[in-house]
């Protein structure tokens, strides 16, 4: 998956890499030219020196230069890769069912887009680079070492052998052990958040010690695993760096024999070090790099959509209008184990208004949910005129309903932004939109009216306005169904009395309003009251 990404950012990504052959080109280069620089100081040859030394100076120059140009591409690339990845992450999101989404904290998911990104950014596109460039290195100094003499290169060769197959040993252990990471510190994250929402329940409760105990808990899952990666890897990096010094002694033994036995200058002494040096600990980086590339293995797994069109894009299939309404035929349903629907059956006409009442706990909300096609384990019939809703998908079903629950969820941004989302829709279609959700006057109230900012989840609002901003919401997007759980929690009677009025005189909504009671003369206005429980 990883390569993938490369390969899709290839441009970038390619310039990096030319970079990172020049710059260590540039370094074997300089490695030769001291060579040179050394014969001419045993020759005792200023001319000759002086040459060798400026040639040497310049070359160095261009190596910085080259670096410098290199690490801030280098950083560019990796700003373009880690948003990338974050965009499939976005699409992944999007892609999970209502379940599956919910299976999981909010706080995890930022895990993912925070933490996870950053390990990707250390565990696979750093390590990448790092490996092109330690390959290039190890080719130049080869070819260095070459003009020199080839047995220097049988050399590096034996030990190109050993570093390669060392650290196979340590390569599963390895990538355990960045799963676990990986995992553990998701779900940490997921743990303090909760923590910190109920942050006021522990002060309350004089709780403070219950909530150290348990912060100081999330922070050591946290830290453990990555300490435990950690300590993984060094002994891993201990090991090879140790095969690595063993190796340049053999390679220092066989020098110093070429040169004795005059086969080489003396001066080969000042650059062969380097450059034989330069093949080990390239290699050894390499290596090195590779056991990232297991850690980081995991991380790239959570990325999983596939590339179908996204719902707001072009190519995506049109929905037919219902024309006559919603039934539902011996209708059950249960959350694991525990049955909450038994053997429903209800009809809903279109354009009519009926309401669900029943005690707290009776499966209301799970039956909306049920429509709006979120929980699909259910058994008997739901069909939207004749078409069983199973044969929709979530989002078909979603283009003519919406759902507006107690606690509705509001953007920290204007009214107007959280009615339109995004979209951009007449003035005329929005203030059609705020009057058939009985918003208009109130509107007119606010201080900024529709450009005023909501607040945090619309703290600065009344949860009835909160509740109307969802049904304008609907309204606006051409939602004709609207499936409304009023509850109590949110609203006191008033409000929840001008809800209700709006929502009853609007013809052409087709309206499944949940209600914790109804007095008599409200149950008279609907078409049908269900009772359940
Ligand atoms: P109501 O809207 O009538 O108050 P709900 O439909 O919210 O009732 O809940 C019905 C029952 O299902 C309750 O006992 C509730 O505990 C249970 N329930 C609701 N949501 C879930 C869930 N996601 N997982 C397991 N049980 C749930």
């Amino acid at each position: 998956i990883m390569i993938n990404y490369i390969k899709q950012k290839w441009f970038q990504s390619a310039q990096v890499c030319v970079l990172l052959i020049l710059e260590w080109g540039l370094q074997a280069a300089a490695s030769l030219l001291m060579i040179q620089t050394f014969d001419a100081i045993f020759r005792l040859n200023a001319h000759d020196f002086l040459f060798w030394t400026g040639i040497n100076l310049v070359t160095w120059g261009l190596y910085f230069a080259t670096s410098c140009l290199r690490e801030i591409v280098h950083a560019r690339t990796i700003r373009i890769l880690n948003n990338e990845v974050r965009h499939d992450l976005y699409r992944t999101l999007l892609e999970k069912s209502y379940q599956d989404f919910h299976k999981q904290d909010s706080g995890e998911y930022i895990s993912w887009l925070t933490n996870d990104v950053k390990q990707m950014e250390s565990l696979a596109w750093k390590p990448f680079f790092e490996c092109v460039g330690r390959g290039a290195q190890v080719c130049w100094c080869i070819l260095a070492l070459t003009s020199i003499h080839w047995s220097l290169v049988v050399a590096a060769g034996i030990i190109s052998l050993l570093m390669w197959f060392v650290p196979k040993v340590f390569e599963k252990r390895l990538e355990r052990r960045g799963k676990d990471c990986s995992e553990k510190q998701a779900s940490a994250v997921g743990e303090l958040k909760d923590l910190l929402s109920g942050f006021d329940i522990f002060r309350l409760f004089q709780k403070e010690k219950h909530f150290l105990e348990q912060a100081d808990a999330s922070s050591e899952l946290l830290e453990k695993p990555s300490y435990r990666l950690k300590r993984a890897q060094t002994i891993a990096y201990g090991l090879m760096g140790y095969v690595n010094v063993v190796s340049q002694f053999i390679t220092d033994v066989l020098v110093m024999f070429l040169a004795f036995s005059g086969r080489v200058s003396v001066g080969v002494f000042a650059g062969a070090g380097n450059l034989t040096g330069g093949v080990a600990t390239g290699l050894d980086a390499i290596t090195k790099n590779r056991l990232s590339f297991s850690a980081g293995k995991p991380y790239f797994q959570k990325i999983q959509f596939q590339t179908k069109p996204i719902s707001g894009q072009k190519g995506e299939s049109q929905v037919v209008p219902m024309e006559h309404g919603i039934t539902l035929q011996n209708v059950s349903f249960q959350y694991g184990n525990a049955p909450v629907l038994d053997n429903i059956s209800m009809s809903f006409e279109k354009g009519k208004k009926y309401a669900l009442v029943g005690p707290s706990g009776c499966g209301k909300s799970t039956l909306l949910k049920l429509l709006l096609g979120w929980l699909p384990d259910y058994s008997g019939a739901i069909s939207i005129d004749e078409t069983e809703i199973r044969n929709f998908t979530p989002e078909q079903l979603q283009r003519q309903m919406s759902y507006i629950p107690q606690n509705v969820f509001l953007f920290n941004t204007t009214v107007r932004e959280n009615i339109t989302l995004g979209d951009s829709f007449s003035e005329e279609e929005i203030q059609k939109a705020l009057r058939e959700s009985a918003l208009a006057q109130e509107v007119l109230t606010m201080e900024h009216g529709l450009d005023t900012v909501v607040g945090e989840g619309g703290n600065g609002i009344s949860g009835g306005q909160k509740q109307r901003i969802a049904i304008a919401r609907a309204l606006i997007h051409k939602r004709s169904i609207l499936l409304v759980d009023e509850g109590t929690s949110a609203l006191d009677r008033q409000n929840a009395d001008i809800v209700e009025n709006t929502l009853l005189c609007n013809p052409e909504l087709t309206l499944i309003l949940v209600s914790h009671h109804l007095s008599q003369e409200r149950k008279a206005q609907f078409e049908q009251v269900y009772e359940m429980g």
